[in-house]
């Protein structure tokens, strides 16, 4: 039986120094891929499911489709639910067999914030072996139906984020840094690492409790995130770069084969593209052999 929640796993990486990929999925061919890469490279793995695909194949499918997987893979697997505004779907997906929920209550308001992650959070612990994911200060970009300007992206202030921690009994952690979903537009994108250090000394400095989160992997220079490893991110969200292979390797293939008809194939052609792009991440990530 390989499966865990996030914060399990996230600790286990936080002490190693090294992270887990959390790999957005929306279709069946892109999660064999991410699962493929995992257990090819023998490294735990987190899929990672927006609120718009949940909706759109169902919270109780996904999770079939996920325990099936899991149960038989030789790694351990999270399945994570990102940026969910809704405290009820938080619920209904905790009780569909989620193991990781984010609640994201970063636009109410310190208090409002704090006041929605908390019920979350006893929620899940309540139903059973689930970890909450909680973020304070909100990233830049689009993620699902959630628009922020990058110049509105307010950054976590250290004192808070204890607070909020303390608070919200969360599991593992999510401050906002400076890294934004979507694409970067800067060659080198302004990132608070030392904001990030700082959080982790105050949460986790002695002995790790609290994983950290990073948010919008996507386009992070490579140099980037061994500096933010270093800093505490213990678990990376990439949700754009698969999107964009996925629909890539799909247009690539089907331009090239106009005239097959043979939906099998296309479905190939973005599981191994999916794949090479995940292998090279848990690479990056250092989680490569730690299953
Ligand atoms: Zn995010």
């Amino acid at each position: 039986m390989s499966i865990v929640n996030a914060k399990e796993i996230t600790v286990e990486a936080a002490r190693g120094k090294y992270a887990i990929g959390a790999f957005n999925v929306t279709n069946l061919a892109q999660l064999e891929g991410v699962v493929d890469a995992a257990v090819e490279k023998k490294s735990p793995l987190i899929i990672q499911t927006s609120v718009k695909p949940s909706k759109f194949l169902g919270a109780d499918v996904l999770v079939a489709v996920y325990r099936t997987i899991a149960s038989a893979a030789p790694v351990p697997i999270c399945l994570h639910l990102d940026h969910c505004t809704e405290v009820e779907y938080c619920k209904t997906c905790a009780d569909a067999g989620y193991t990781n929920i984010m609640i994201d209550a970063s636009k109410q308001g310190f208090d409002g914030n704090i006041e929605q992650t908390r019920a979350v959070v006893e929620y899940c612990h309540q139903v059973g072996n689930i970890s909450v994911e909680g973020e304070l200060g909100t990233v830049g970009g689009v993620e699902d139906q959630i628009r922020v300007a990058e110049d509105e992206a307010q950054l976590a202030n250290p004192r808070q984020a204890v607070e909020f921690v303390e608070r919200t009994g969360l599991d593992i952690f999510a401050p906002a840094i400076g890294t934004a979903h979507g694409v970067y537009k800067a060659k080198e994108p302004k990132i608070d690492f030392a904001r990030l250090a700082e959080i982790n000394e105050l949460l986790n400095g002695s002995g790790v409790k609290v994983p950290l989160v990073v948010h919008g992997g996507t386009g992070l220079p490579e140099g980037y995130i061994k500096k933010l490893i270093e800093a505490g991110g213990a678990k990376f969200n990439v949700s754009t770069e698969l999107k964009r292979t996925m629909i890539d390797a799909d247009y690539e293939y089907i331009s090239a084969h106009r005239e097959e008809y043979d939906p099998g194939k296309i479905d190939v052609a973005i599981r191994d593209a999916v794949r090479k792009v995940v292998g090279r991440w848990i690479q990056m990530l250092g989680s490569a052999g730690r299953a």
